[in-house]
């Protein structure tokens, strides 16, 4: 039997979208199908017609669809939507040369939806550098702040989101502008697993490298539509500079091309470097005197930063680089804690790619720090050679001589063998 998903019902409550479909042949496998997609946003739907609200679900569906050359059969469509998606699936098909992207969409009826008004922007929030930078960015344009629940917070995190919800509520005040939440169980809906599997040849995991992008950027459809938003900015975190060595759905050569609507998405910030961002957010800071309380961290569950974690490290190390204090960043520690978090990172880490991620920022607390300027705790920062981070001098001494001896005992026992 063909792999096919046909969608029967579109049912949208007072703040709610469910959608009723069946699935058919192998691909059955890559669903959960006790998890029917839901979205569900703290704005009133009624006024929202069908052809938007698909979205979501459409979007969601539709990398699985390429990757087990399916057909999705849907009653109504936005027509802006439907004309975007080869351009989309471009932007897929020369990250992923390797992969053979076929699948096909079927739209019984299409749609058009124009706005009336100018709402200005959006932004898709998480609390991040990222994300902070993109809100600093365009502050002027006050941007609604979109923030999904069920991306990185679990659906079963319901402490996690409230710290998420109260940071958010927040920086939507500081900021002067309003929020829209969103809640959906889209990295539950398909099985994560069984995607991951059939994308192995890609060398990059289901979320990461196909889902997370237009994923999250589709649920921005019907706050797009009924806030009248001609702009929604989805920020980067990968640098221009990086291109071509990595792969990840959300990047300029697939969002840019996501539209819905009168609406088009912006990938934001891919020419600012993380350290950049950071100077963009401390600096903003100090000129407005509006308080920026950076949630960094994914290791402890949910809301703060954990101030244990390399990620938490990182952006310490890249704040107190601009002659900044973490303290008034959102970064909670006594000298103490900063001295423990110090010397594992410094002795204990393992890093992939040390050097590039350290090197920045050391060389903007040296543009802008005298080493004495620094806390104590963190002065060897200063001048270390980057790719040594994370790497104890005697320890790893130790560890290659052990290497050798298991080297050399192997060699005698093969030889004894002969
Ligand atoms: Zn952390």
């Amino acid at each position: 039997m063909k792999n096919r998903v046909i969608i029967e019902k579109i049912v949208i409550a007072k703040n709610r979208i469910d959608y009723d479909y069946k699935v058919e042949g192998e691909w059955v496998k890559a669903f959960n199908l006790n998890e029917k997609f839901f979205v569900e946003y703290n704005l009133d739907l009624s006024l929202l017609p069908q052809s938007m609200a698909i979205i979501p679900f459409l979007a969601n569906l539709l990398p699985m669809a390429w990757v087990y050359d399916a057909q999705i059969i849907t009653p109504v469509c936005d027509k802006t939507f439907l004309d975007s998606i080869p351009d989309v699936k471009k932007g897929y098909k020369d990250m992923y040369p390797m992969m053979e992207l076929k699948g096909e969409l079927i739209v019984e009826k299409t749609e058009e939806n124009h706005y009336t008004k100018d709402g200005g922007t959006g932004a898709f929030f998480s609390g991040g550098v990222d994300a902070f930078n993109t809100l600093v960015c365009h502050d002027d344009e006050k941007p609604t702040l979109i923030t999904l629940w069920g991306a990185d917070i679990k659906l079963d995190d319901a402490m996690g989101w409230e710290k998420v919800l109260s940071h958010l509520i927040t920086t939507a005040e500081e900021f002067d502008t309003d929020f829209v939440t969103v809640k959906s169980n889209f990295r539950l809906f398909s099985n994560e697993g069984v995607l991951s599997n059939a994308v192995k040849n890609s060398g990059d995991g289901w979320w990461h490298g196909f889902h997370h992008g237009i994923g999250i950027i589709s649920h921005g459809a019907p706050i797009a539509y009924l806030k009248e938003k001609r702009a929604l900015y989805i920020a980067s975190s990968f640098h221009i500079s990086q291109k071509g060595q990595y792969t990840c759905a959300s990047d300029p050569t697939i969002d840019n091309f996501i539209k819905f609507a009168d609406t088009k998405i912006v990938h934001d910030g891919y020419e600012q470097t993380r350290q950049d961002k950071i100077a963009n957010i401390t600096d903003f800071a100090k000129e407005t005197g509006k308080k920026i309380p950076l949630r960094v961290c994914w290791e402890s569950s949910g809301g703060g930063n954990c101030c244990k974690c390399e990620k938490c490290f990182r952006t310490i190390m890249g704040i107190y680089a601009q002659g900044f204090n973490p303290n008034e960043f959102g970064f909670d520690y006594t000298k103490e804690e900063l001295k423990s978090l110090s010397k594992n990172m410094r002795y204990k880490n393992t890093f992939v790619r040390g050097a590039l991620r350290y090197g920045p920022i050391q060389k903007a607390m040296q543009e802008n720090l005298k080493k004495r300027q620094l806390p104590k705790e963190i002065r060897w920062f200063y001048s270390i050679i980057p790719s040594k981070i994370g790497k104890h001098p005697y320890l790893n001494f130790a560890r290659k001589v052990k290497g050798k001896i298991k080297h050399i005992l192997r060699r005698l026992v093969f030889n004894g063998k002969k």
